[in-house]
């Protein structure tokens, strides 16, 4: 008797047994998932979550961030609010002080966050600036909450030394597949990016690094950026759905239905199978206000970003917890 169903059973195998997809079983999953609807999609959102359940456990990891640097930034990400090449709003203000933004992790890790990711806009966050986002990665450190940093293409000794101050982790998602990329941003290349990540595994500092989905992406876009995630060593995967912004280039891009959205869940549980799958912006914009935005942590993701966005508002907190203890996870847990 099938689990799940026969297909999702012939997914779940190999990955609850601790391994990966092979080949023909990836190339099956990317010709059934997109056309998957009611009882299939819903067997394999299970199947995805019986892998989260044996692969990453029980337990939901919460971070939150603060937007310590706003706007006026020189790239052109098509998405985003903050670009000076789009006619876009946002706000503007330049490195926030170390002691605000210490403030805002312990507001946070109150509240029960456990990690605190400082995020400044820009190609990357300049030398003058490192002195004091060290500080600021010094103090939230200091208080026992991960701290983690999102300041763009940085050089090598400014990793090292946010380092030495206590980062936890780097920030930085490629967002999209390398064939996709350029149709996202054009001021930096798909390798820029990838070689901060190789800076930080030489470092042996943590990667956290997702992507962006709803920009006009193709299944196998999908598949190709969650591969180069999984080469590229990231033990942390923060997953977005576009928010499309007035102003931006992708203003009038759809916004993703709820099913594509949980089938995107699926698709980066069954291809990372033993990495923590975050749910970050976008998700009230996809799944609605209320606790049913929790879906995608019934699809094999295992942790979310709560509070606000860099530039969209986030879910209640407090709902947040109750829904997840609902579902069977334990809040609070770092990783
Ligand atoms: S995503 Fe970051 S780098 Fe790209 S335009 Fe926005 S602030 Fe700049």
């Amino acid at each position: 008797m099938p689990q799940f169903s026969a297909f999702a059973d012939d997914i779940a195998a190999p990955l609850l047994a601790g391994g990966f997809l092979a080949d023909a079983l990836r190339e099956r999953l990317l010709i059934e998932l997109p056309a998957a609807q009611g009882a299939a999609l819903d067997a394999l959102a299970r199947a995805a979550n019986s892998v989260r359940r044996a692969r990453v456990g029980n337990r939901a990891s919460l971070c939150a961030i603060i937007s310590a640097k706003s706007g006026r930034c020189g790239e052109n990400c098509a998405f985003c609010a903050q670009s000076g090449h789009h006619a876009s709003q946002s706000a503007v203000h330049p490195f926030l002080p170390p002691a605000d933004i210490a403030a805002a992790a312990a507001t946070m890790q109150a509240a029960g966050v456990t990690r605190f990711g400082i995020v400044a806009s820009g190609k990357a966050l300049p030398e003058a600036e490192i002195e004091a986002a060290a500080q600021a990665v010094a103090a939230i450190a200091a208080t026992g909450m991960a701290a983690d940093a999102s300041f763009g293409v940085l050089p090598a000794d400014a990793l090292e030394r946010l380092q030495a101050a206590g980062l936890a982790a780097y920030h930085h998602n490629l967002e999209t597949s390398r064939r996709h990329y350029p149709n996202i941003c054009t001021t930096r290349t798909f390798d820029d990016n990838l070689a901060v990540l190789a800076d930080c595994r030489r470092l042996g500092l943590p990667i956290c690094s997702g992507g962006l989905f709803g920009l006009g992406e193709t299944w196998e876009d999908r598949a190709d950026l969650a591969l180069t995630l999984l080469e590229a060593g990231a033990f942390s995967i923060p997953v977005n759905f576009l928010s499309p912004i007035p102003g931006t280039p992708l203003e009038a891009q759809p916004v993703l239905s709820r099913d594509e959205a949980r089938r995107i869940v699926i698709l980066l549980r069954c291809l990372l199978p033993d990495r923590h799958i975050r749910i970050c912006g976008g998700r009230p914009t996809v799944f609605g206000p209320t606790r049913d935005n929790l879906a995608p942590l019934r699809c094999g993701a295992d942790g979310l970003m709560v509070g606000d966005y860099l530039t969209t508002a986030g879910a209640s907190l407090d709902n947040d917890k109750a829904g997840l203890a609902d579902i069977g996870f334990e809040v609070g847990q770092s990783k």
